[in-house]
């Protein structure tokens, strides 16, 4: 039998990104595929997700209208993300604005994100119930599957008011527990939910209103990135206030690793790279880091040329970077990096590279193409993340041996094998790992990977055994898909 799943989601590959919750909803559809799960996604009508699905007729196929979506006019639009069934919430005066999906240009959260995302969960609750008709009958589903808290009211919408009396089972999962969508109290009328919603298994939240918590709560099942990322949220550490509901879920919340998407990540056939490589003749890189070297306008030299690909934010490490940068130059290291965010953080980022002539380079901004030359390029990317639900940029590394260098927590920890003695000698070390983003831990991890980078065949075989690993979407495709087949009757 089929499983019909709407996937909802504030982003996807290739339509709109500002993370690697683009890349998986992208992703996910032909995951789970080939284990017969039939997956629609269901997108926010962003106004570069209206011109994509336009198309060259201009007129996208209308398959529902709500003359008031918690206030709002707006219709359901029919598309295609890559080969697989899209629609699109088109509600113009909640989607249709300049800047990021979540703020203005200026990088201020829109105030009515609530608003914003609780529509797209109503939506989404309506159209699993089967308002949107195809050939005369309604388009049914057998679940939804929410991701992360612009979509997490879906799980509320369907808990609270099942549509015709069908509660539909719901997959909640968590990308990251940093973001969390809260507003104040005072919208909770305004959410068109029964007065029980208003309760400590519901929507409240500390007095207010919690997007992802209410999602957390009210979803069949919970998952998050990794498996390592579902038991540190159980902890005050890494929870970020919601431990407590998430321990209390119980076996409910469990971990599926991202996978990548080989279509677009294998420096076999990656259009962007100089010189195309298989782990087989991996000494091709060469080629690249010298394009690299030349692209950043880096010396060339003896130690290893280092890469950073990432949101340039707290979270991911970068003011340690910051604080290692001397001493990863005076060990022989040089560094090209890639990112955009914080603005401080740019500034001393640019600051470190005017003091370093040729051996640090920054390039501020997001660059799809040039993130695909590090990878292909570089000898070691650096990913000193505080947490990380699963990390995208350490798979890519080892993907296209850029063997990777991470902060022992979440997704890296589940993803790397550290470079230790034991690991040697069996063959199957693929990077190095350290524990606790601080200075001397950062710096001890930096000259150890200047150590085994010396020693050439020893770094040959660790790049080689990263390039054996499987990270497509294979393993996850079917784990997701045994889930949703466990939740629907
Ligand atoms: P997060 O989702 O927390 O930002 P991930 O590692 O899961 O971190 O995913 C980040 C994704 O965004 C990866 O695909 C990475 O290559 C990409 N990325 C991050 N910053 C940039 C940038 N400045 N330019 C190009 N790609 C970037």
């Amino acid at each position: 039998m089929t499983i019909r799943v709407l996937s909802v989601t504030s982003e996807a590959v290739p339509l709109v990104k500002t993370g690697g919750l683009a890349d998986v909803a992208g992703a996910l559809p032909a995951a789970v595929a080939p284990h017969g799960v039939a997956m629609t996604t269901l997108l926010p009508g962003y106004p570069a997700v209206l011109a994509a699905i336009a198309g060259s007729r201009g007129k996208p196929r209308v398959v529902h209208t709500w003359d008031a979506l918690l206030g709002t006019p707006a219709r359901a639009l029919a598309g295609k993300l890559g080969d697989h069934p899209l629609l699109v919430l088109d509600a113009p005066a909640l989607f249709a604005r300049d800047g990021s999906p979540y703020g203005d240009l200026a990088g201020n959260d829109w105030a009515d994100n609530w608003h914003r995302f609780a529509a797209l969960g109503r939506a989404a609750a309506d159209i699993a119930g089967g308002c949107v008709r195809s050939g005369g009958k309604p388009q049914r589903f057998d679940l939804v599957h929410a991701h992360d808290w612009q979509a997490a009211m879906a799980c509320a919408y369907l808990h609270y008011a099942p549509f015709a009396n069908t509660a539909l089972p719901s997959v909640m999962t968590i990308h990251n527990m940093a973001f969390q969508g809260r507003a104040g109290g005072e919208v909770f009328a305004r959410l068109d939910l029964p007065s029980q919603a208003w309760s400590l298994d519901g929507v409240e939240y500390h007095g207010g209103v919690g997007l992802l918590k209410a999602g957390i709560a009210t979803a069949s099942r919970v998952t998050t990135v990794s498996p390592t990322y579902a038991r540190e949220i159980r902890s005050a550490r890494f929870g970020m206030g919601l431990e407590g509901l998430i321990a209390a879920r119980g076996n409910a919340v469990s971990g599926i690793l991202n996978g990548i998407d080989t279509a677009l990540w294998d420096p076999s056939r990656d259009p962007a790279l100089a010189a195309r490589f298989t782990r087989r003749n991996p000494e091709k890189r060469s080629l690249n880091k010298r394009a690299l070297e030349a692209e950043f306008g880096l010396d060339s030299g003896d130690g290893p040329l280092f890469v950073v690909i990432t949101r340039l934010t707290w979270q991911k490490g970068m003011d340690v970077l910051l604080e290692v940068l001397d001493h990863l130059v005076g060990i022989g290291g040089r560094l090209a990096l890639l990112g955009s965010g914080d603005a401080q953080i740019e500034r001393e980022l640019l600051r470190a590279a005017a003091r370093h002539p040729g051996k640090v380079a920054v390039r501020l901004g997001y660059d799809e193409g040039l993130s695909h030359r590090m990878q292909g390029g570089g000898d070691a990317i650096l990913v000193p993340s505080r947490f990380e639900p699963c990390g995208l940029t350490q798979l890519y590394g080892l993907a296209y041996g850029c063997v990777p260098v991470v902060a022992r927590t979440g997704g890296l920890a589940d993803t790397v094998i550290d470079a230790n003695p034991a690991a040697l000698a069996a063959g199957v070390a693929t990077g190095i790992q350290f524990d606790g983003v601080d200075y001397d831990s950062f710096a001890a991890a930096l000259s150890r990977t200047v150590e085994l980078f010396a020693q050439a065949p020893v770094w040959r075989a660790v790049q080689r055994n990263a390039m054996a690993g499987d990270f497509s979407w294979t393993a996850s495709g079917k784990a997701y898909a045994e889930l949703y087949r466990a939740l629907v009757p």
